[in-house]
């Protein structure tokens, strides 16, 4: 099937081939007919399926297909509304806009928080057919009335999981009282939640079902292997993996803001171009970071979870789990930022002794063992392996624990004696099986 047989508009067909793309993937195939009649659409597809350019084709040619007739004095009005969680995803999806709309006269902004409101304020008083937007700062607009929704005919709501699992349903009603009753509204989501399917019920029109990616793809499609390790020397075997496998591009998780620093400061001081995104960074610094890795200035982008959301790198090869996130489903997110659109992606994890049940987790939402290996001159050493373990859970008897676990240990390397069956929590959607760490 071609981009020409799904009925896309010359326009468009030119900009796709310039970007290099020949073929439609599968939720662009079933999404863009239905979108183009004007029907309203519940699709279930993760990041990395091509989703954007599935809502964003269709959206452009219904909009270029049939002008307004707005007087000369009169604004623009937002036609078309796309929010989005994340501000990374709301750029992305709003570069998707302009690189797929390049030849049409649409005009397009993206407006999200954390960046000065009032260039946004100018180029919405401008006029706007496109709106991308997280929730947040649209309706600060809504409220200092920059901005008026009440003429839009798409609506889209792009990974609408991850905003509710954001806490933005609230918004998200405010927002949806602003619109039209009469629109189109197409609905994406990764996973269907219970929560879901009552904000689709409310909102969707007998709407298109689409389903392309079972949840949790990501784990039968990436290659991924867990190195055992000890925690003192994280830092030097993955400085040795990306020199000696010659990595250009890596994505390394950590768990939180602090560590994402200093990881990057350690790494940099290693020889590594490194930039590290995170909350406390500013929207231009996580911007230019992105730009620089993406561009290979940088050669390894370290972030936090929250950060890491909706980040869109062509033919990302490789993620590394410096830490395994608290929360197990954070792994499939993470996993998921490498091997999109049918390249091949390799996620490699360090695991010292004391992350054993999160990897246990891990593994149950998996429905499986991950393979297990060690790095030649890297193996764990059993007393590092004691110190962990007494430091953690029995900070003041050193010495006879100590001793008691140095025995265990080198009889059984890969799980701590103490590590029962799987908190029952881990089992629950999105629970930590650990304390709370901020991200
Ligand atoms: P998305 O799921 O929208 O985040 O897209 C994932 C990645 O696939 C992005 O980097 C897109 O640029 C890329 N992509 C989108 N459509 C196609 C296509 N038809 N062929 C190849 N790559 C594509």
């Amino acid at each position: 099937m071609t981009f020409q047989e799904l009925g896309l508009k010359t326009e468009l067909l030119r900009a796709l081939n310039e970007s290099g793309y020949t073929q439609p993937t599968p939720i662009q195939q079933q999404a863009i007919p239905p979108a183009l009649k004007g029907d309203d659409i519940l699709a279930g597809a993760q990041t990395g399926t091509g989703k954007t350019a599935g809502f964003t084709l269709p959206l452009l040619q219904r909009l270029s297909t049939k002008t307004l007739n707005c007087g000369r004095q009169q604004r623009r009005p937002v036609r078309a509304l796309v929010i989005t969680p994340t501000r990374e995803l709301a750029a992305q999806v709003a570069e998707s806009v302009n690189t797929y709309g390049k030849h049409l006269s649409l005009r397009s902004a993206v407006i999200f928080g954390g960046v000065g409101i009032n260039p946004q304020i100018s180029i919405l008083r401008r006029g706007i057919d496109i709106l991308v937007a997280t929730p947040g700062r649209l309706l600060d607009h809504v409220e200092q009335k920059n901005i008026d929704l009440s003429q839009v005919e798409i609506l889209v709501l792009d990974e609408a999981d991850r905003m509710l699992d954001m806490g933005f349903i609230h918004d998200i009603k405010r927002i949806l009282k602003l619109l039209p009753i009469k629109r189109q509204n197409l609905l994406f989501s990764a996973t269907f939640s219970n929560e879901i399917k009552t904000l689709a019920d409310g909102l969707l029109n007998t709407p298109t079902l689409i389903e392309v990616a079972r949840r949790n793809t990501a784990a039968e499609r990436v290659a991924q292997t867990i190195y055992r390790v000890d925690q003192k020397r994280k830092r030097a075997i993955l400085s040795f993996l990306i020199n000696s496998k010659n990595w250009r591009q890596v994505l390394v998780f950590t768990r939180t803001k602090h560590g994402a620093n200093r990881l990057a400061v350690q790494l940099e001081k290693d020889g590594i171009k490194c930039a590290a995104i995170h909350g406390n960074k500013s929207q231009g610094a996580r911007t230019k970071a992105l730009a620089d890795f993406k561009a290979g200035s940088v050669r390894v982008l370290v972030a936090t979870d929250i950060a890491a959301r909706g980040l869109d790198i062509d033919q990302l090869p490789h993620v590394v789990n410096f830490e395994l996130p608290n929360v197990p489903e954070d792994y499939v997110h993470r996993i998921g930022r490498t091997g999109r659109a049918g390249f091949a992606g390799e996620a490699i994890s360090l695991v010292c002794d004391d992350e054993t049940k999160l990897l246990l987790a891990i593994e149950r939402v998996l429905c499986k063992r991950l393979p297990q290996k060690t790095l030649d001159g890297f193996e764990p050493l059993p007393e590092n392996r004691n110190e962990t373990r007494h430091n953690v859970h029995h900070p003041r008897s050193n010495k006879k624990l100590s001793r008691g676990h140095r025995t265990n240990a080198s009889n059984q390397p890969a799980r701590k004696p103490n590590a029962g069956p799987m908190d029952k929590s881990a089992k629950s959607n999105r629970q930590p099986v650990n304390a709370k760490i901020s991200r």
